[in-house]
């Protein structure tokens, strides 16, 4: 980027909230049924029909105000926003537009090297989603209008983040909250997260902002990334160039990798918003708010925070552990079992997150239980199997979630610590190899792991290998001595 310029960036950002029914009726908000199923005169806006609000949405709403450190509004209001597009059978979304539920609050992002700033939120707010046009099929254009009155939660960022990276660290946070909730999956690809990036550019030291952008239609987080990356440089060579950038909407193309104007005919909106008759103002009384206050989880931050603390794990650790939920409960149901809180870390973040990242499934779908990767840990503490052992046992649990005492049973893995059986193996290998005696003895130390090598070998990796490493210094120790 050249360097005499600076990005200036807000996002909006759509998370569809995981209620089982929509916002205004009791139809399924549940992704994934056969088109036009569920559906009823409510969310299909036919005439003469009344909305009722689902008290869910808007608990789950001051949740995600309360953990960005918003304001509640004691009072808001829904508002219709009006325009025609097919997949919208009213006519009219209702959103919540001059009074929303929620504002002036913030979230904080970390960059790698541990810096952190805030970045603003303007405000939260309820709405209703439209339906879905399949474009795709031919010369037609199907409707699905399950997704009518899916609830949404609009979140609006302050104009606060000067680059890409920064956008996309806001969004991770976003969406990690988000999920420690459990209001959003916060599946991009899926569309139940959904992102809008407003963008402009300016001389640093200017204090006044210049034209936005807005680019849409970006499906996963890289590609928020790479379309801002690339609507901030498109900006700047207009400018450097003399010209002048027009306020517009763009859609990002993922498959070449550019942003392209919409057709100003879908751009040009005049809303016509107005307070909806048919709703009454949602209220949210102190009580209700220390209610909802009440059953707040721990936030990232802070569980991050806690493992560093209770569990002594170095920052990386815990930043990676607690990357989602559904891990860090993972790592704290080992901690049941055993309580080396380092080798369980160690644990997950090699094994485990290895076959998570290569067959691309969650934590939820791991096949080992965190019950019996605890008692491996177990295991190797007590002596019974080494760590190489352990390794060996780890696939055969993968297959089968077998408890791990059961594989070493099984395949008789139990480590040898008799030292009279080891001091066997010794021996018979020392005198194997007279020649690396020899070497040793003559102040070649390096042949020592030779040794452990091929006793390891002897005994089918089973040796527990402190002793055998205390057996084989003492053994030449007297040798050296003769
Ligand atoms: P609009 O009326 O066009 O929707 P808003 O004022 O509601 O604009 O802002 C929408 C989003 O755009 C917000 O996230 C806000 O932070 C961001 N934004 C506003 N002005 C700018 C700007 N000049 N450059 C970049 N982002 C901006
Ligand atoms: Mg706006
Ligand atoms: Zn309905």
């Amino acid at each position: 980027m050249n360097s005499k310029y600076e990005a200036v960036i807000g996002l909006e950002v759509h998370a569809q909230l995981l209620t089982d029914t929509k916002i205004f009726c009791g139809c399924s908000a549940k992704f994934g049924a056969p088109p036009n199923t569920n559906v009823c005169p409510v969310c299909l806006g036919h005439p003469g029909v009344l909305p009722v609000m689902n008290k869910k949405v808007v608990e789950f709403t001051v949740l995600m105000g309360l953990a960005a450190e918003c304001k509640i509004n004691e009072r808001s209001i829904f508002a219709r926003k009006n325009y025609f597009y097919p997949d919208l059978p009213k006519g009219y979304q209702i959103s919540q537009y001059e009074e929303p539920i929620c504002q002036y609050g913030k979230i904080t992002i970390e960059f790698k090297d541990g810096l952190k700033k805030d970045i603003g939120i303007t405000r939260i707010h309820m709405e209703e989603d439209a339906g879905k046009s399949i474009h795709d099929q031919g010369y037609t254009t199907m409707i699905d209008v399950n997704r009518c009155g899916t609830p949404l939660m609009e979140i609006v960022s302050e104009p606060d983040m000067r680059s890409a990276e920064e956008a996309y660290l806001y969004l991770t946070k976003l969406k990690q909250i988000l999920t420690y909730l459990g209001i959003c999956d916060g599946n991009m690809e899926e569309g139940s997260l959904r992102c809008d990036a407003n963008i402009s550019v300016r001389l640093k030291g200017e204090t006044k902002f210049g034209t936005k952008t807005e680019v849409k239609n970006m499906n996963s987080f890289r590609n928020v990334e790479k379309a801002i990356e690339f609507e901030i440089e498109r900006q700047i060579d207009i400018i450097e160039e003399g010209g002048k950038i027009i306020q517009q909407t763009l859609l990002w193309d993922a498959d070449s990798n550019v942003v392209k104007p919409m057709r100003s005919k879908e751009e040009a909106h005049d809303y016509r918003y107005f307070p909806d008759p048919d709703l009454m103002p949602v209220v949210v009384d102190k009580k209700w708010k220390s209610e909802i206050a009440s059953s707040m989880p721990e936030l990232p931050d802070a569980r991050k925070e806690r493992f560093t603390n209770q569990y002594l794990l170095p920052k990386y650790d815990a930043e990676v552990l607690t990357s989602s939920r559904e891990l860090a409960d993972y790592y704290e149901k080992v901690l049941t079992v055993t309580n080396d809180y380092k080798s369980a870390s160690n644990w997950i973040m090699t094994d485990v997150l290895k076959v998570i990242n290569d067959e691309k499934i969650s934590i939820n779908e791991f096949p080992v239980s965190a019950e019996n990767l605890g008692r491996l840990i177990m295991l190797i503490n007590d002596n019974v199997i080494s760590g190489k052992i352990a390794k060996e046992i780890f696939p055969e649990m993968l297959k089968t979630n077998k408890e791990p005492n059961e594989i070493v049973k099984e395949k008789n893995l139990v480590q040898i610590s008799d030292t009279g059986e080891i001091e066997m193996a010794v021996d018979k290998i020392l005198s194997a190899n007279p020649k690396q005696v020899e070497e040793y003895l003559s102040g070649k130390d390096k042949v020592l792991g030779f040794f452990v090598g091929l006793i390891m070998k002897e005994t089918k990796g089973k040796a527990n290998p402190q002793i055998v490493n205390e057996l084989l210094k003492s053994k030449l120790g007297r040798l050296k001595g003769k």
